[in-house]
């Protein structure tokens, strides 16, 4: 057998691909890593690390706010020093970097354009590399929607606006997805005015429609104008401000706004790889992978951005464990499972999410209930004046396991884990209730909830017809 230069090679050395290649590394794999600039990707550099360092900025400034309301002080305007806050989010990304560098141990990286020769051979630069397996991890980049005008009006992506050194004063959305609520509140909490233009009838449109409607409430409360059911044609120039015109219905809508913002989705870094030539499939959607992340090709495998679906680092990441596995191993190949997947939307308060809606229980389960908590009765929510929100359960089946979990509350994600962990291990009601949970804090209101459900559950009613046994017994 001819020897080749790795067993694995990757392409792509962001959230997938630096995960992949620390999995495969530390298994004694001859790895090596190519990204064509630089090791981090979105995650770190334009996506989830800035927008969550904008966003605590943001919360700082609101929560001053109202801290100071609620005590009867009246705050002027709080003064941003936009460069200053640009440079500190770049601080965040610097030492965030420096500690994603120990994925790269063992592991030879090179910088360049890479493309396939066969599935065997990858040409890095002007390099010929020949490896036994191959993951693509190359991510993706923001759609550009066909929007008349837009490119010589100028606009914003989520590539540039954590650099911003300065806000404009007014700002127009495009997209109302996870990326253009999280940003649209946090720019507003910033002082500029915000309209957010989504073309589904609600923002959020792949949450639970309580969730939707009380992030849009929290939303319009602050000040962002919400445009929904509507699509943006055309952008031009109008002195110094930009003129956009909106399809709402059979109207047209035109609103005067200093700088314009997209977060219209993603679109799969493919082009410079030579696809073709090796027979991958793919479409517009991304690279096309089975079950267990094989390509068309059975030694080349892809996750991550790259093939869609789940666009979010933890599920790069655990398809990295998946891929590195099946590439390495040929034999009990392992399958992706999404049962249970978790996801954050980090507004304030965050929308929380792991597994089905209660619609898609009942399709799937036949004993189905939803047991809805208010974020106020939790005390530390109490304490901390962040009362905004709801847990809500669906829990199935006669053990009655958490099937779905929705939730609105300041710090609402922190939760997901742990009911992440309950749902991989088909725990039930009673087995949460009966781990203790520190109290005043947070998570305390996942076992209040957790309470209630037992209380007007089957194991409740069962408990009481035993105890009731007993005690008529002793009378
Ligand atoms: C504003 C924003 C906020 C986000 N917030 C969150 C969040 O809070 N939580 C969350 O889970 N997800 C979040 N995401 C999504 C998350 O960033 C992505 O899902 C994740 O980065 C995908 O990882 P990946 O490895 O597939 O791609 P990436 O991390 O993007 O890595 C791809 C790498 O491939 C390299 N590359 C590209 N083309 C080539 C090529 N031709 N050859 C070689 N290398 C190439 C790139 O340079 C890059 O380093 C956010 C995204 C955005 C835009």
């Amino acid at each position: 057998m001819t020897r080749m230069d790795y067993d694995l090679t990757i392409l792509g050395g962001g959230s997938g691909g630096l995960t992949a290649a620390r999995i495969a590394a530390s298994l004694g794999a001859r790895v090596l890593l190519i990204d064509k600039e630089r090791l981090g990707g979105e995650c770190l550099y334009t996506g989830c690390v800035p927008s969550k360092s904008l966003i605590h900025v943001a919360r700082m400034v609101h929560q001053a706010t109202a801290a100071a309301t609620r005590v009867g002080l009246t705050m002027s305007r709080v003064e941003i020093d936009m460069k200053q806050v640009a440079d500190s989010i770049q601080g965040v990304i610097k030492r965030v970097e420096e500690a994603e560098r120990i994925y790269t141990d063992d592991v030879t990286v090179k910088f360049g354009a890479v493309s396939f020769q066969s599935p065997t051979t990858l040409i890095v630069d002007a390099e010929k590399i020949t490896s036994r397996a191959t993951i693509i991890a190359t991510g993706s980049h923001p759609a550009h929607p066909p929007i008349e005008g837009i490119a010589e009006t100028g606009y914003l992506t989520n590539e540039d606006v954590f650099q911003l050194t300065q806000l404009p004063e007014s700002l127009l959305i495009v997209g109302g997805g996870p990326v253009g609520v999280e940003l649209g509140q946090a720019l507003a909490r910033l002082g500029v005015q915000v309209t957010l233009v989504q073309g589904p009838e609600r923002i959020l449109p792949r949450e639970d429609s309580d969730v939707s409607e009380a992030i849009a409430g929290v939303l319009q409360s602050e000040g962002v104008k919400l445009v929904t059911k509507a699509r943006v044609l055309k952008a031009e120039k109008s002195g110094s401000k930009k003129r956009v015109s909106v399809k709402q219905g059979e109207q047209i809508v035109t609103f005067e706004t200093d700088e314009i913002l997209l977060a219209t989705g993603r679109q799969p870094n493919i082009d410079e790889l030579n696809l073709d030539a090796v027979g991958i499939a793919y479409d517009t959607q991304g690279i096309k992978v089975d079950d267990y992340l094989r390509t068309s090709r059975a030694n080349i495998f892809a996750l991550g951005d790259v093939i869609g679906g789940y666009l979010f680092t933890h599920v790069a990441a655990y398809q990295a464990k998946i891929a590195v596995r099946n590439a390495l191993l040929p034999v009990g190949r392992k399958k992706v499972d999404y049962r249970v997947l978790p996801w954050c939307t980090f507004t304030d308060p965050e929308a929380a999410r792991v597994g089905l809606t209660y619609a898609e229980a009942q399709q799937r389960h036949r004993q189905v209930r939803v047991i809805s908590f208010p974020w106020a009765d939790i005390d530390r929510a109490q304490t901390e004046h962040a009362t905004a929100g709801f847990i809500k359960l669906i829990l199935a089946g006669k053990k009655e396991e958490i099937v779905g979990a929705h939730m609105v509350g300041a710090q609402a994600g922190e939760m997901l884990g742990e009911i992440a962990l309950a749902m991989q291990h088909h725990l039930s009601v009673s087995d949460i209730l009966d781990a203790i949970h520190p109290y005043p804090t947070l998570h305390t209101g996942l076992q209040q909830a957790l309470f209630e459900a037992y209380l007007t559950g089957p194991q409740a009613r069962s408990n009481r017809a035993i105890v009731g046994a007993a005690l008529r017994l002793r009378r």
